[in-house]
């Protein structure tokens, strides 16, 4: 191949579009980068991210067609832009310019229905389209991310060994990054990651309101106590990063209680609850956790009822270190829950959408390089090997079975001491609906027969059979 052209392209030099391209680069692979120029500003953003990296094999331009004549045949082109319509925008000026074989790859935050409809376009075009799923944050672009590559099985063969050379490498050395389905799978993937990430994010904060506020615990001895965590098999990224957080003094106090308590977001974990509505799957823990970051961000509203209701946290009744054990497993559990309900999700949009997503892999994919990074994502990845729901593999069941007792004291002695527990209490439902032999359904089977005459069926007769009762 002609040695002055560039093997990969990336399109938008934001936070994510920089880290991936310095990432290749640095294995030594000529990547061309491309920002946009808008009219009136002078910034020359593609030019100065090389300027600051002589050393690496990189070629800014501000022309696309510049760029696109300076990337190697099958062209493989990364969009790094934001999710929405600057993806279109850019795809749009892109398709004059490429041929038949060309690749071009969506690394941000899309929608996978978006991402199934842009596939269609450029097929129509005969050229290939991924839906790449990213996690990892500026530093996982950096150093490895995890990629969840969806699309054509054709475009993926011809950027697979660069692909892997730019994901993380999993504990066995193998890239964290594997096709994932066509269409949008990848992207679909990649948004219940990020359902997955609120769940256990708002997990986390949950335990830390009991130690805090109804424990006595000072931040930096629940940062010791999450250590003890980490250590005793409970280690994940994000209960590393939440050690880190807890420990941030600012003039000698603890910078978290500066912080504002209203949750932000950017949609991700909103799709997740839409997408598990639209497949009839549940999906109890993540809803309720980006519901839990709407009703914080209700700051205002807040203040005014804590006033009015004057309802204040209380202490914990019982033995501190007991409580503490009683904590700690209940979000084990919780954590087993998060997981279950984000791949039984994957695995009912898999059988809708005929994706034949491996949970296993995905698991696989999500043990480096991304947020939700976990000792618990390795164990999964090996125990989804087997068919059939998490929640009744043989050591799932028995790591619940212990679980269940402290977790079932810990949300009814929080709640009767003030602490909304959105995601402890729901994921705990949902458990306790998921192993009820009897639900209370047919009651609303009753009461949808009488007053719409929707019909049910018996106990007592074949289950193909509907009846309808003058009630
Ligand atoms: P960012 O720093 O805000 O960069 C956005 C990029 O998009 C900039 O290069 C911007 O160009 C370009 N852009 C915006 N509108 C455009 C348009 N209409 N046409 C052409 N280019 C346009 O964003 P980021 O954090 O790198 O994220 C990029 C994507 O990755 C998003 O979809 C995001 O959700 C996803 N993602 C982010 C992370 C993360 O940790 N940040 C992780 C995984 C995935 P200008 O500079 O000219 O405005």
């Amino acid at each position: 191949s002609d040695k002055t052209l560039a093997q990969f392209g990336v399109i938008g030099m934001g936070v994510m579009g920089k880290s991936l391209a310095l990432n290749l680069a640095g294995k030594g692979v000529p990547v061309a980068v491309y920002n946009r120029t808008v009219a009136g500003v002078e910034e020359r953003v593609a030019e100065d991210f090389v300027q600051a990296h002589p050393d690496q094999p990189l070629q800014p331009f501000s022309k696309m067609e510049a760029f696109v004549q300076s990337l190697e045949r099958p062209r493989r082109i990364l969009v790094m832009v934001k999710a929405g319509g600057a993806v279109d925008a850019v795809l749009k000026e892109l398709r004059p310019l490429l041929q038949e074989g060309d690749l071009v790859m969506d690394g941000g935050n899309s929608h996978y229905l978006d991402t199934r409809r842009r596939t269609q376009e450029m097929k129509s075009l005969h050229l290939h389209f991924l839906g790449v799923g990213i996690s990892g944050g500026e530093e996982g672009a950096l150093k490895g991310p995890s990629l969840m590559p969806g699309g054509e099985r054709a475009g993926y063969d011809s950027v697979a060994h660069l692909l892997e050379r730019l994901a993380a490498k999993d504990r066995k050395g193998n890239a964290c990054c594997a096709y994932i389905g066509p269409e949008g799978a990848g992207h679909f993937v990649k948004m219940v990651h990020n359902g997955i990430e609120y769940a256990e994010m708002q997990a986390l904060a949950e335990a830390y309101q009991l130690m805090r506020f109804h424990l006595g615990f000072s931040p930096s001895a629940v940062a010791e106590e999450f250590q003890n965590w980490q250590n005793s098999g409970l280690d994940s990224y994000l209960l590393e990063i939440t050690v880190a957080i807890l420990q941030k003094q600012e003039d000698g106090e603890p910078l978290l209680d500066k912080i504002l308590d209203a949750a932000e977001q950017k949609g991700t974990g909103g799709w997740s609850t839409t997408a598990a509505l639209e497949v009839g799957a549940s999906l109890d823990p993540i809803a309720a956790a980006v519901m839990a970051r709407y009703l914080s961000a209700q700051k205002a509203q807040r203040v005014q009822a804590a006033k009015v209701y004057a309802v204040e946290p209380e202490q914990l009744v019982g033995v501190p270190l007991l409580l503490v054990q009683q904590v700690k497993s209940a979000y084990e559990a919780v954590r087993l829950v998060n997981h279950a309900v984000g791949f039984e999700l994957m695995r009912r949009a898999s059988e809708e959408y005929h994706w034949q997503l491996d949970l296993s892999s995905i698991a696989r994919i999500w043990t480096n390089g991304c947020i939700i990074r976990s000792l618990l994502m390795e164990e999964l990845a090996d125990v989804l090997k087997t068919e059939g729901p998490l929640l009744q593999q043989a050591r799932v069941v028995e790591k619940m079975t212990t679980l269940l007792p402290s977790w079932k004291d810990v949300v009814a002695s929080g709640l009767k001491a003030n602490a909304a527990l959105p995601v402890f209490s729901s994921a705990l439902n949902y458990v306790l609906g998921y192993v009820s032999q009897q639900s209370p359904a047919n009651l609303i089977q009753a009461q949808r027969d009488y007053f719409g005459a929707h019909t049910f069926r018996r106990v007592d007769q074949p289950l193909d059979q509907y009846f309808h009762v003058a009630w």
